[in-house]
């Protein structure tokens, strides 16, 4: 079988969940090649080993560190023309797609973003306008390049063979056009990433602005919390914390909405997540409509009971 890139996403060595996921979905296509950037590290290069990946470039370039993503994309280009591969999956952050787009251009290749599934064939499911549609789409031209959301699969510990090789690239000076000068990491809350966390807990205009209840929840039940946009501009949560069609789409097993009304530009965040619990004080509220649970009460009341629930049973 031929190989299929998986570009890994880490910080500072630590391999990021969806990495795993993609070399869950490489399998399909192919052998899964992951591509690290950063030093040969056995930590790293075992845990890429344990979930599948059959074979690991190293790619330890001070030049690519320094820089954003041009020389990442430049690096590919030389390892796609090296080893052929299937195709090139990628994570669907910011930085990812941007890697897929550069990368597209640089041999010529489709690309597809976003995606929630591929299947053998190289099929790629999207979906669309706020959820609203579904479509499979292929990559005709090149090496296909596909970008999956977090959340799409779930990682498969099945190792592979990883085989560890270091890559040499050679960054132009043209991939040096904008340096890093400085990166701090984000600052520790001790709950997971929202799009990362299995379970999330989110909180609406109907919070009145106090996330203590929905906040004592995520905490209980070791969840990452979320925000609708009119939380988020009523300024009481950052926007890293909206779920949506314009914040971010998470997928967990379960997606707990408290006092959110269900508009359809928050759906399109959170309705592919597993298991859906929403409390609303209003028995119509239409977030009703794509629950698994609902419960029609004060979150305020009802959050800080289950809290104490969750805590006694632990
Ligand atoms: P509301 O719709 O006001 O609902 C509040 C709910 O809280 C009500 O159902 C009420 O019954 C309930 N409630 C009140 N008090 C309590 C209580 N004490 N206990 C329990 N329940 C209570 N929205 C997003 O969330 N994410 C997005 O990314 C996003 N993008 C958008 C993009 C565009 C282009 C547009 C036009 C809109 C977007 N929106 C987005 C906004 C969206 O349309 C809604 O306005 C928003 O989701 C409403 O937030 P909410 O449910 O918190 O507030």
């Amino acid at each position: 079988m031929s190989e299929v890139l998986v570009v890994v996403d880490a910080v500072d060595g630590a391999i990021r969940k969806p990495t795993l996921e993609l070399l869950a979905l490489a399998k399909k296509l192919g052998d899964p090649s992951a591509v690290y950037f950063g030093a040969n590290d056995s930590a790293v290069t075992d845990k890429l080993k344990a979930y599948g990946a059959e074979k690991i470039y190293v790619v330890d370039d001070a030049e690519i560190k320094g820089y954003l993503v041009a020389p990442k994309a430049e690096a590919l280009q030389q390892l796609v023309e090296q080893a052929s591969p299937t195709a090139v999956l990628v994570v669907s952050s910011y930085e990812g797609k941007e890697i897929a787009g550069r990368l597209a251009i640089k041999i010529d290749s489709g690309v597809i973003t976003d995606a929630v599934d591929i299947e053998d064939g190289g099929v790629a499911t999207q979906s669309v306008f706020a959820g609203n549609f579904t479509v499979k789409g292929k990559v005709t031209k090149g090496t296909p390049i596909i970008t999956v959301k977090p959340n799409s699969a779930s990682p498969e510990e099945t190792a592979g063979a990883g085989t560890v090789e270091e890559f040499a690239a050679t960054i132009s000076d043209a991939a040096k056009t904008a340096k890093i000068v400085a990166s701090q990491p984000r600052k520790a809350t001790g709950r997971p990433e929202l799009t990362e966390a299995a379970i999330v807990v989110s909180g609406g205009r109907g919070t009145g602005g106090d996330f203590d209840a929905v906040e004592g929840l995520a905490d209980a039940l070791g969840a990452a919390v979320g925000a609708s946009r009119a939380a988020v501009d009523s300024g009481w949560k950052p926007h890293s914390f909206q779920v949506g069609q314009t914040g971010k789409t998470v997928s967990p097993q379960l997606y707990v909405a408290n006092g959110i009304s269900g508009a359809i530009q928050h759906r399109a965040g959170m309705q592919t997540s597993k298991t859906i619990v929403a409390v609303n004080k209003d028995e119509e509220a239409p977030i009703f409509e794509l629950v698994d649970f609902g419960v029609v009460g004060d979150l305020h009341k009802v959050l800080p009971a289950v809290t104490d629930e969750v805590t006694k049973r632990k």
